[in-house]
């Protein structure tokens, strides 16, 4: 790559930026304010950059850096990502490397020596060890062209990720006034902007904030019946040998959740904190590194997991927040190809959450923002509108458009009805029945069904007994989730799973106040076949060229990762294998006009990739 050595003009500057993107990491173009970023950095400016997962931000600092003379500095939060990134920049052919407590002492000796005789391009450093006395005085000696400050809201106490060692990265801009910095994060709000650029001194640094639309993503949430069998439906109607996620609360649904995929022929693995270390780091390789597994966890996975083909992210049990939903679902379709994020969601799933911030120890104050958040995620499912719109609306963004046409609602507008008297036969149960009973019982008392509770308390002789026959039991059970997220009826904090009356049940009791909701059709979820006819465990999802050399690339890369340790990805991205796919490039000129070919790697694979689709030849 080529260097400045003195003055430059703007043009300059520009033509060496155009040409690293292109023979580095093989890239025609940028994307979005990565071109101004990367000017505006590695001209030696401080930056704080919001961008979305997937949106690039990785070629914001490792571009200037490679611009500017000197090493960058990365600090990086978690060890896995320091490594795939590293892997990937070698790949590249750029001198990088990681500092942290993986490495034995000689090993850290040798990259320090590297370091001082000016022979790394980029050095990833965990927080906690750039704040040691050695490692500040190792970087006084050294050249440095930026310092780094990825997944920079782990320093916000407010965010969902706050991380002590964080907050000693202050120390940066008083030892290294002359060395720029860029910070650089996901998260959204502007509590969290603002305390990111307090704390890191960036409070005069322009602030570069990108859409946080990701357009690839599809957003679906369902109505909740069989949650397992309805992701295994999901599956394999959309994803058959795909890599995903999916989400449960508990660690018995993780467990559960994975066996119930398994036995349906999908590779699926748990992962929760209640696994002993050694199984949730083989399963998290094998799911990094593998192509189409499944793997089924908690909340805990998935933090610093850059792995940029996940094609969906399901979640069994609703999240405490739109934030929350946010960033898990976030994690699918880094590499911009189609991708989807599924949620079922149900009453059980309102009064579940309720229930855990009820019996919180957190203060008041606590507990009404967390109902706040609550209240909010839940009208998200109940929406009747453009999910992305709202989505975005909620980090105050207003969308280019009122309907994006890929999510569950503008691609198949529900129907919305007024629903005003069968509110008044359910609000008018609860309430002949002492509002001491929960969902199950109010739909029998209402579709007359003379269980042995209904005998019990005598609930056969009532008024409302067998006055519901219009719905079945899967529409009385929506009509309820709605009334509730309506504020209709509330979940009873004293009594568990009974549903009482709130402020504006009366209201509409006696007619005053409308209830629309939304229709849910009689019919049964669709059963677990496939688009195409194939049952789960067939051919993998179609690329957009020769399927046969895609599967083929996909062979050969699976070789060259297992042989060389690395995950796949590192080795060539889905996106550029499409590409590949698409053109059935010919001849080394040709491959190297494949995105994500750079001179490295045409360097390393170009023979071999030729070789695999001369081999496939139509
Ligand atoms: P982030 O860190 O913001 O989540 P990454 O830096 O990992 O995102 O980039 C996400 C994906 O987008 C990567 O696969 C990367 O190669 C790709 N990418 C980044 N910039 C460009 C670009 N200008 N053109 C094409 N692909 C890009
Ligand atoms: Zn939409």
């Amino acid at each position: 790559m080529i260097r400045s050595t003195a003055v430059e003009t703007d043009d300059d500057l520009d033509a060496r930026m155009l040409s690293t993107l292109n023979h580095v990491f093989g890239l025609s173009s940028f994307r979005g304010h990565q071109e101004r970023i990367i000017r505006h950095v590695a001209d030696g400016g401080d930056a704080l950059v919001l961008m979305p997962t997937g949106g690039g931000k990785s070629l914001c600092y490792q571009l200037p850096a490679l611009l500017r003379n000197g090493c960058g500095i990365v600090v990086s939060p978690l060890i896995a990502l320091m490594r795939d990134q590293v892997a990937g920049l070698l790949e590249a052919g750029v001198r990088a490397a990681a500092l942290n407590s993986s490495l034995s002492y000689p090993e850290a000796d040798a990259i320090e020596r590297q370091l001082l005789a000016g022979e790394l391009d980029l050095l990833y450093v965990a927080p906690e060890r750039l704040l040691t006395p050695r490692c500040l005085s190792m970087l006084a000696r050294a050249k440095l062209s930026l310092f780094a400050i990825d997944e920079a809201h782990c320093v916000s106490q407010w965010g969902h990720d706050f991380r002590p060692e964080y907050v000693g990265l202050s120390a940066i801009a008083d030892k290294f006034p002359n060395v720029p910095r860029i910070a650089l994060t996901a998260t959204a709000d502007a509590l969290t902007r603002r305390e990111i650029a307090e704390r890191l001194s960036l409070t005069d640094a322009p602030c570069f904030v990108s859409s946080f639309d990701r357009p690839n993503i599809r957003y679906a949430i369902v109505d909740k019946q069989n949650a397992p069998a309805q992701l295994k439906a999901f599956i394999a109607d959309k994803h058959v040998g795909d890599s995903g996620v999916v989400y449960c609360l508990s660690r018995a649904k993780v467990e559960d959740t994975a066996d119930t995929l398994c036995k349906a022929g999908i590779t699926a693995l748990p992962y929760h904190a209640g696994l002993p270390a050694e199984i949730r780091a083989r399963n998290q390789d094998r799911f990094i590194n593998e192509d189409g597994v499944v793997i089924v966890a908690t909340i805990a996975f998935g933090m610093g997991i850059d792995k940029p083909d996940v094609r969906f992210v399901a979640h069994l049990d609703l999240p405490k927040s739109i934030e929350a939903y946010y960033q898990e679902t976030g994690r699918a379709g880094r590499d911009g190809k189609p991708s989807d994020a599924w949620m079922a969601y149900g009453l059980s799933d309102i009064v579940q959450q309720r229930r855990m911030i009820d019996e919180s120890t957190g203060s008041d104050a606590f507990k009404r923002v967390s109902m706040g958040k609550l209240d909010a995620l839940v009208g998200l499912c109940e929406s009747t509108g453009c999910r992305r719109t709202r989505l975005l609306g909620y980090f105050g963004e207003t969308a280019a458009q009122e309907r994006c046409g890929n999510c569950d609602n503008c691609l198949t507008p529900p129907k919305v009805i007024d629903g005003t008297v069968a509110a008044q036969k359910l609000l008018s149960c609860a309430y002949r029945t002492g509002q001491r009973f929960g969902a199950q019982h109010l739909i029998d008392v209402l579709l007359g069904r003379l269980t042995e509770r209904v005998g019990q308390f005598g609930h056969d002789k009532l008024s409302v007994f067998g006055i519901g026959g219009e719905f079945n039991e899967k529409q009385w059970r929506a009509v309820i989730r709605q009334l509730v997220s309506l504020g209709h009826l509330a979940p009873d904090s004293e009594a568990f799973g009974a549903l009482k009356f709130t402020e504006s049940s009366r209201a509409v009791l006696k007619g005053e106040s409308q209830v629309m909701l939304r229709e849910q059709p009689a019919g049964r979820p669709p059963r677990a076949k496939s688009r195409r006819g194939d049952l789960v465990g067939a051919a993998p999802r179609e690329t957009a060229g020769d399927p046969e050399l895609f599967a083929a690339l996909k062979a050969w890369r699976a070789g060259v990762a297992r042989e060389r340790g690395v995950p796949a990805y590192v080795v060539l991205h889905d996106a550029t294998m499409d590409g590949i796919a698409a053109a059935r490039p010919r001849s080394l000129d040709e491959l190297r006009g494949i995105p994500g070919i750079g001179d490295k790697k045409l360097e390393h694979y170009g023979a071999a990739l030729l070789a695999v689709i001369d081999n496939t030849r139509r």
